[in-house]
């Protein structure tokens, strides 16, 4: 019997999907079976189902069946701003949370240096535990973190010099992530060389740029997106935040620093603007306790799961 007739055999089999390929070789067949995502129970169970029905095919005398595991296939995604205080932190934690709720398996690397603040914004403080040597991410609101907050007492990594904070990356970076799909970095603010080093060690899939909408903020947009551009990391888009101000008591509209200008901006320099979240105390609040908005309903739930489905959409068109 030929390769496919065996297979043909197989196909009605309600494993079938796993079978990445079968072979005849004289009365035994050999099947190669995909187990991702199953436990040893639920692998051996696959196995002795699978060598049932091959047994059961008329000729097939043995059986053996080779188990693999794909690794899914992770995509990194950094964001970065040109400068600090736009809210890119923020941004890349309640991104994270929204990628979670669409369903992502997430992580996040916090290797802002300058100030780590994952760990404040997700709500985790415990630090990671390591097996064979790697970090074991903490789990929070959903998402997989690493922070080298975590690793380091506050303040203490601003002191650091590039080695080590480069040392103390690649443990992140090589941390236990086991079927995470998606890894967002929250990069250090600003375009200097330990921006660009660390973006030539994380080779991420693509850049995502966080800018306020005034113009010196939007200069230093424009520094971050040809650090991106001298390490051919694609930019996917630019995110506006705090562009208007909505007044909590009289729900009244208001431009403190102006709107708009990060998507003039992004028009011009021919790179995708994704969105825009508006000036909000209760962002603000929500943040410094650890509860990030997209976890919860409402407009801004709502805005970041919208930013969340636009890089994944992103993600998944060729860059130029
Ligand atoms: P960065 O990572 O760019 O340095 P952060 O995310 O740490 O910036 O944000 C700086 C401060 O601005 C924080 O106190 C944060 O809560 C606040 N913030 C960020 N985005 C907004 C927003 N849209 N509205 C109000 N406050 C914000």
């Amino acid at each position: 019997m030929a390769h496919d007739e065996l297979l043909s055999d197989l196909s009605g089999h309600p494993d079938a999907s796993r079978i990445r390929s079968s072979k005849l070789k004289g009365q035994i067949a050999a099947l190669v079976v995909d187990a991702s995502g199953l436990g040893p129970d639920e692998r051996s169970a696959l196995e002795g189902r699978l060598k049932a029905a091959a047994l059961s095919i008329p000729g097939v005398a043995e059986v053996r069946v080779a188990l693999t595991v794909s690794r899914p296939e992770r995509k990194v995604v950094a964001v970065g701003s040109g400068k600090g205080g736009v809210g890119k932190s923020t941004l890349a934690a309640n991104l994270a949370v929204a990628l979670a709720r669409l369903g992502k398996r997430v992580g996040m690397i916090d290797a802002d240096i300058y100030g780590p603040s994952q760990p404040t914004l997700l709500g985790a403080h415990e630090r990671p535990r390591a097996e064979k040597q790697k970090l074991i991410p903490i789990e929070a609101q959903g998402v997989r973190l690493l922070s080298i907050g975590q690793l380091v007492p506050a303040g203490q990594a601003l002191a650091w010099r590039g080695p080590m904070a480069g040392s103390a990356l690649t443990q992140l970076i090589e941390g236990e992530w086991g079927d995470t799909e998606i890894i967002l970095v929250d990069l250090p603010p600003g375009t200097g060389d330990v921006q660009l080093s660390l973006v030539q060690k994380m080779l991420p899939d693509g850049a995502v740029i966080v800018s306020t909408p005034q113009d010196l903020s939007l200069i230093d947009a424009t520094r971050a997106i040809d650090l991106f551009g001298k390490t051919g990391v694609p930019v996917l888009g630019i995110i506006e935040n705090m562009a208007g101000y909505i007044c909590p008591h009289c729900g009244e509209a208001s431009d403190p620093f102006g709107s708009g200008g990060a998507e003039a901006a992004a028009k011009e320099l021919g790179i995708a603007f994704l969105g825009r979240l508006p000036l909000s105390a209760s962002l603000r609040a929500a943040s410094d306790e650890g509860h990030p908005p997209a976890a919860g309903e409402g407009p801004a739930a709502e805005a970041f799961a919208v930013l969340a489905q636009k890089l994944l959409d992103a993600l998944d068109t060729p860059q130029r």
